[in-house]
């Protein structure tokens, strides 16, 4: 094997307590991709991508994710069941055992950064023990020029350690596998889990505490593209939502699929250099430009191949979280740099399961701040038999586990820009119509398409009032009528066919939202609390 002379510069690992490791610097995805197969870690699947297995976690774990209390962060952090605390000393205990475990092995080393606008740039070093762990951060992360690099100054560090298996008694972590975060060290710490989930996130979550505290910036879960004319739309929404798939839009520049700032300059960037789409079901027919992302330089996560290496995108043996990593470039239509200006309009996005919430409606400034801070989508049951009822899940600012600061700090900034930038703010359910998950069925995605596209084109009708309806249960604004959608599709109720079952299930929806909003009660300006439902069971 020659790959050692295609290694751009000779660096060491000694100042992280890692030594005489056999260093593989930056090397090239191709490069990452061979050595993978060489291992046996994974396989090229037909279309030329990489698959890989990422072993016992094929998710996050945000029980095993932890924030060191330190002087920079005991007063700012909202401590809580999302952000555990843990030791300085304990951290200090654990990185040097995961040092020493990385010591005398080969290592895979990326320099790359994260935030597309250049004054937010943060500069990362990524060790892994992993090969295609590497390739992912070459995916995720924005990849620095051959000059940037000769003058690389590394900020934070990100420490992955899927193979070395904590032992929580003597570190103080919850199981064997972690992801921890310090502020005051710069480093996301992460072992026992090759979910490449962590690493993305590790790095969005301090970037979710960098922003607002130290720039001005509010960070937010969600994905955004732009348009012809330049006007920039965004996506907020919990995973399964559609923010990869409805972002991803043959006729608007894709800015990035999950993770941006929006500045006080008035503008937006994607943090991100790659995307991290879900495979489940995925269909050329239904979303082409990720399938055709799918190719040499991807990576599949956990799906199963048939003989002819072939994916079987609907085979969920493995998990229903089945993934691709893919650089941007890998998108025709994309927006370079990665950044946009103000949003002229915001998609907050809900798989209802319940079948209750419009498909689509114009949420007022009180509304668009109440769903925020409630975050709410519905779990499903998965393939457990029997279970058929869905579940309400209720995540602050639509991405609650990445978020370090009380929700309601980020509510605030974005509650200022809404107000500061005249944004429509729409609520789109692409969850389930014509009844609950096990009765309906999920909505048409050219549906949602439809609808998205209607309001990015000016077609509903924005201020004539009369073409609006007033839900009588959530309080929002349903259009009437929209291009492309059956004038049926746009009421829930009248999809149900059943109306005492259809308020008796809203009103068990609205409960839910009552009861998950108690909470920020004590923070919430009356303003905020009449976004909220008008209705309720009793
Ligand atoms: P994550 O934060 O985990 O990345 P996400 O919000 O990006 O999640 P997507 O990857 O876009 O979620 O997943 C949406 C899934 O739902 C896709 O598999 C998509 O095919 C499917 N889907 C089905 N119907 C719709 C619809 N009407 N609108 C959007 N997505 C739909
Ligand atoms: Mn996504």
């Amino acid at each position: 094997m020659t790959k050692e002379s295609h290694t751009k510069k000779t660096i060491s690992l000694d100042e992280y307590g890692i030594s005489n490791a056999q260093i593989r610097y930056q090397l090239d995805p191709e490069q990452l991709h061979d050595i993978t197969i060489e291992k046996g870690q994974g396989v090229e699947a037909s279309s030329g991508a990489l698959a890989v297995n990422t072993g016992e976690f094929t998710g996050r774990s945000p029980l095993d994710r932890f924030i060191v209390k330190d002087a920079i962060t005991e007063d700012k952090v909202w401590w809580s069941h999302i952000n555990l605390p843990f030791e300085p000393s304990k951290f200090d205990s654990l990185y040097n055992k995961v040092v020493a475990y990385l010591s005398n092995k080969e290592v895979f080393v990326r320099d790359c950064y994260a935030c597309a606008d250049p004054h937010y740039k943060l500069n990362i070093r990524v060790i892994n023990e992993y090969a295609w762990s590497n390739m992912f951060a070459y995916n995720m992360f924005l990849r620095p020029t051959e000059l940037e690099l000769k003058n690389f100054k590394s900020e934070w560090t990100v420490i992955n350690a899927p193979g070395f298996m904590a032992k929580p008694e003597i570190d103080g972590t919850r199981q064997h596998n972690f992801a921890i975060l310090n502020f005051t060290k710069k480093i996301a710490l992460i072992g026992g889990t090759g979910y490449t989930g962590e690493i993305k996130k590790g790095i969005f979550s301090a970037l979710n505490f960098i922003l607002p505290v130290y720039k001005n910036t509010l960070p937010m879960h969600c994905s955004a593209n732009v348009g012809k004319a330049g006007d920039t739309a965004i996506f907020f929404g919990l995973s399964g939502t559609g923010k990869t798939t409805l972002s991803t839009d043959p006729n608007r520049s894709l800015i990035g699929d999950d993770e941006h700032g929006w500045t006080a300059e008035n503008t937006v960037f994607n943090f991100e250099g790659g995307c991290y789409a879900k495979v489940i079901n995925l269909s050329r027919e239904n979303e082409p430009e990720i399938y055709d992302a799918i190719k040499k330089g991807a990576i599949l996560e956990n799906v199963k191949l048939d003989a002819q290496n072939n994916v079987l995108f609907d085979d969920t043996s493995i998990t229903q979280n089945t993934r691709v990593s893919y650089p941007l470039y890998h998108i025709e239509n994309i927006q370079t740099p990665s950044i946009g200006k103000n949003p002229k309009n915001i998609f907050f996005l809900t798989a209802d399961a319940f079948g209750v919430l419009p498909p689509i409606s114009k949420l007022t400034p009180s509304q668009a701040a109440y769903h925020f801070i409630s975050g709410y989508t519905a779990k499903v049951a998965g393939t457990e038999a029997g279970v058929l009822e869905p579940q309400p899940s209720f995540s602050a600012c639509f991405g609650a586990p990445f978020m370090p600061l009380h929700p309601t700090k980020y509510a605030e900034m974005l509650s200022q820009k809404m107000t500061d930038s005249g944004v429509n703010v729409w609520l789109i359910n692409t969850g389930w119509t014509g009844g609950p998950y096990g009765v309906g069925t999920r909505m048409k995605l050219k549906y949602t398409r439809a609808m998205i596209n209607a309001v990015l084109n000016g077609d509903l009708g924005l201020y004539e009032y009369d073409k609006y309806h007033i839900h009588s249960v959530f309080g929002v604004a349903q259009p009437r009528e929209c291009p492309g959608v059956p004038t049926s599709v746009l009421s829930p109720r009248a999809t149900w066919n059943d109306d005492q079952a259809y308020y008796t299930t809203a009103f068990k929806l609205t409960n839910a939202f009552r009861e998950n909003f108690k909470k920020f009660e004590p923070y919430a300006s009356e303003e905020i609390r009449r976004g909220g439902p008008q209705r309720y069971a009793f």
